[in-house]
């Protein structure tokens, strides 16, 4: 049983639609995927429709974008109630700010030289409402100005770069307390992968297990054996769950691709059942799983 727990489409930064990640992810072999686009719900319908007729089990997450200590931290949050009031507010602050600071992220690529402009941005960011870097990130390469998102982000789009605009993220304590309100698993995707590990040392982790923190994203292509092994060790003693898998983006990532990490089918099954337990703790009516049933 092989499952990947972690992929993007076209409703946040990936490239493929929604449909086209479940049918590709059967196709590579996969028989459980989870689709978390950033901040977003509006994949879940079609991934859903397509999973039916693929024959392969969806379980519908979310990555959040959060800000902890001073850093972005990614929350994977699986299974939750997208209909839940403070869930709906939290992404919908995201998404917001995604949207009140692209003029500012044109300006100054603008005013260090570079021809681009919303409309640009808005070209590549399509239908989504998790319109962001990478989609500058495109449209910059569209434009010449970098080779591929890598590029982009290094020379123009990071923290400390001349197109870089900071945005407003909620918290990682307070979206993981409104993912389980919301009767969600919070699962901290790629801790270790840029610069996480200083945020996001031993203690912690162990204080965010102690805030409701579920599992960690251990099998990474952000994180190296060394990582993975240390990562795995920690999450044995603070009893987190261990998932593993590609964060898939289509074009839009390389070395992503589907399967290439996998959730090993016991901690699929812990993860699983700490979702029933959140859900049923929450009286939320939480989504279930689309498909063959797992295990
Ligand atoms: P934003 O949320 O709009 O600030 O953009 C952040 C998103 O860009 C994250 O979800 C990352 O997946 C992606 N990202 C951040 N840094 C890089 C990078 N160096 N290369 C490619 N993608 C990146
Ligand atoms: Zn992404
Ligand atoms: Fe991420
Ligand atoms: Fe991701």
């Amino acid at each position: 049983m092989r499952a990947d727990l972690h992929t993007h489409s076209l409703a946040s930064d990936g490239t493929d639609l929604p449909a086209e990640v479940v049918r590709k992810a059967a196709r590579a072999g996969l028989d459980v995927l989870a689709l978390t686009d950033h901040d977003s719900t509006s994949g879940w319908e079609p991934a859903a429709g397509a999973a039916l007729e693929a024959g392969i089990t969806l379980v519908r997450g979310i990555e959040i974008s959060t800000r902890h200590r001073g850093r972005s931290v990614h929350l994977l949050a699986y299974l939750p109630d997208p209909t839940h009031e403070p869930l709906v507010a939290l992404l919908a602050g995201i998404v917001d700010g995604r949207n009140e600071r692209m003029p500012g992220i044109v300006k100054a690529l603008q005013d260090h030289g570079l021809q681009i402009s919303e409309d640009d941005v808005r070209r590549e960011a399509g239908a989504t409402a998790a319109s962001g870097r990478p989609h500058v990130a495109d449209a910059l390469v569209r434009l010449g100005a970098a080779r591929d998102r890598s590029e982009a982000f290094r020379t123009l789009l990071d923290p400390g770069m001349p197109g870089y605009v900071h945005r407003h993220a909620p918290s990682l304590t307070a979206a993981i307390e409104v993912v389980r309100a919301a009767g969600g698993a919070p699962v901290l995707a790629h801790p270790w992968g840029r610069g996480g590990r200083t945020v996001l040392d031993p203690e912690g982790l162990a204080e965010l297990r102690r805030l409701g923190l579920v599992g960690i994203e251990v099998d990474h292509q952000d994180h190296d054996p060394g990582a993975r092994e240390h990562l795995r060790a920690l999450a044995r003693d603070l009893d987190l769950v261990v998932t593993g898998s590609s964060d898939y983006h289509g074009l839009g990532k390389v070395d992503h691709e589907l399967g290439v990490n996998s959730t090993a089918p016991a901690e699929l099954e812990r993860l699983l059942d700490r979702a029933a337990t959140l859900a049923a703790a929450s009286g939320r009516p939480v989504p279930g799983l689309v498909g063959p049933a797992v295990g």
